[in-house]
């Protein structure tokens, strides 16, 4: 804390600052190639035991040119997206769908895997690059469909087997959609998470930062009238300074986890823990008056002065200075911030390692 009555750690206003979004869409990719050629790898291996129960050798030595290709793939892409993996799907895919089309004629269905890449693309790459590609894919697909009537099968089956294959192509076709939209909303949904952690937590103490406590407070103050008084809680760790000093960053870093510990033992769910700054820590006790506030912040006090907070250094005395004030929800949360800290630099003009109430 720093002795001054409007101290720069404590702002009127949110915070704008976010962290910025990381490219977790190429390792939700990545991943999704992945689950591709080995699904993609089984399937041609139960199709190459059907071209041979069907008699269509071209079309089994087609499966193992096939499966030998996604190895590759996904062999190139063990560590990381390979940009190469994908090109050989792609190559896999097309020339798979027109092989099949064209050896054993286009009502096989062979051509139902080209719709795969619509959610590939989509997903892989900018709209501005996505909608020419998806363009040359449906010209690829209808050129396909085309040549396919004009030529006629080159080595035709039995209607039968070719209704077998029809069926089984458009049955694996739809299981390999669900499983890589479930897969890739898994992904995109711990994804989301893993960012929302990001944006509303303190990494240190897991506490809210101040953007989410001023999100959640301003909730908890626009629901004031229904729940009640709230009281605002600043606490600061006496000569922090010095510990750091003395004990190590490392040491300083185990004393701030276990004060912010000590908060949330000391909070019901309700209320708002935050990291405010450095070594200060504000909370918003809803359904808690002026008085009320002042007790829960001496046994959060007496909590950190009476027991050791660093594991490594248990003889370590650690103490903290706190201001407590009224919230009311007809004030601007900042005019009660205000107060908090004024109060708190009360505390510490007094001695430190004591609470100081300032009326609403
Ligand atoms: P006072 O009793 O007046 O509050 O004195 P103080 O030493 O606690 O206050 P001061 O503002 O002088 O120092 C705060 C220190 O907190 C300085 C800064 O290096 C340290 N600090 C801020 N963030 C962290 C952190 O994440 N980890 C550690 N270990 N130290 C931190
Ligand atoms: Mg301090
Ligand atoms: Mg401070």
């Amino acid at each position: 804390m720093n002795a001054a009555p409007s101290r720069s750690t404590v702002s009127p206003g949110p915070p704008d600052a976010g962290p910025r979004k990381p490219s977790m869409m190429r390792n939700a990719l990545w991943l999704t190639v992945r689950r591709i050629t080995v699904l993609a790898a089984a399937t041609d291996a139960v199709f190459f035991l059907l071209f041979w129960a069907i008699g269509s050798p071209l079309l089994q030595w087609v499966n193992v040119a096939s499966m030998a290709i996604y190895g590759l793939a996904w062999w190139l892409s063990r560590d990381r997206l390979h940009p190469a993996s994908i090109v050989l799907i792609w190559i896999e895919v097309l020339s798979h769908a027109a092989l099949g089309s064209l050896i054993i004629g286009w009502d096989s269905g062979f051509h139902y895997f080209l719709m795969m890449f619509i959610p590939a693309i989509a997903v892989s790459t900018r709209p501005r690059r996505a909608v020419p590609a998806l363009a040359v894919l449906l010209l690829f697909y209808l050129g396909l469909e085309r040549l396919c009537v004009l030529l006629g099968p080159l080595q035709p089956v039995s209607a039968f087997s070719l209704a077998v294959v029809h069926a089984l192509n458009l049955s694996i076709v739809f299981a390999m959609f669900t499983a890589i939209t479930i897969a890739y909303v898994g992904l995109v949904r711990s994804a989301e998470r893993r960012l929302e952690q990001m944006a509303t937590r303190d990494p240190l103490t897991r506490l809210s930062n101040r953007r989410h406590f001023w999100l959640q407070a301003e909730q908890r103050t626009a629901q004031g009238a229904a729940s009640g008084p709230m009281a605002l809680v600043l606490v600061d760790v006496d000569h922090f300074k010095q510990i750091n000093d003395t004990h190590g960053h490392a040491v300083g870093d185990e004393v701030l986890t276990g004060i912010a510990e000590r908060l949330r033992e000391a909070c019901r769910d309700h209320d708002v823990v935050a990291r405010w700054g450095g070594e200060e820590f504000l909370l918003l006790l809803t359904r808690t008056d002026l008085d009320g506030g002042r007790r829960a912040a001496e046994r959060i006090r007496q909590s950190i002065a009476l027991q050791p907070l660093s594991a490594s250094r248990p003889a370590l005395r650690v103490t903290v200075s706190v201001g407590v004030t009224g919230s009311l929800a007809s004030e601007p949360l900042g005019e009660g911030i205000a107060r908090a800290d004024r109060a708190l630099y009360r505390s510490k003009q007094s001695g430190r390692n004591q609470v100081t109430a300032e009326p609403g």
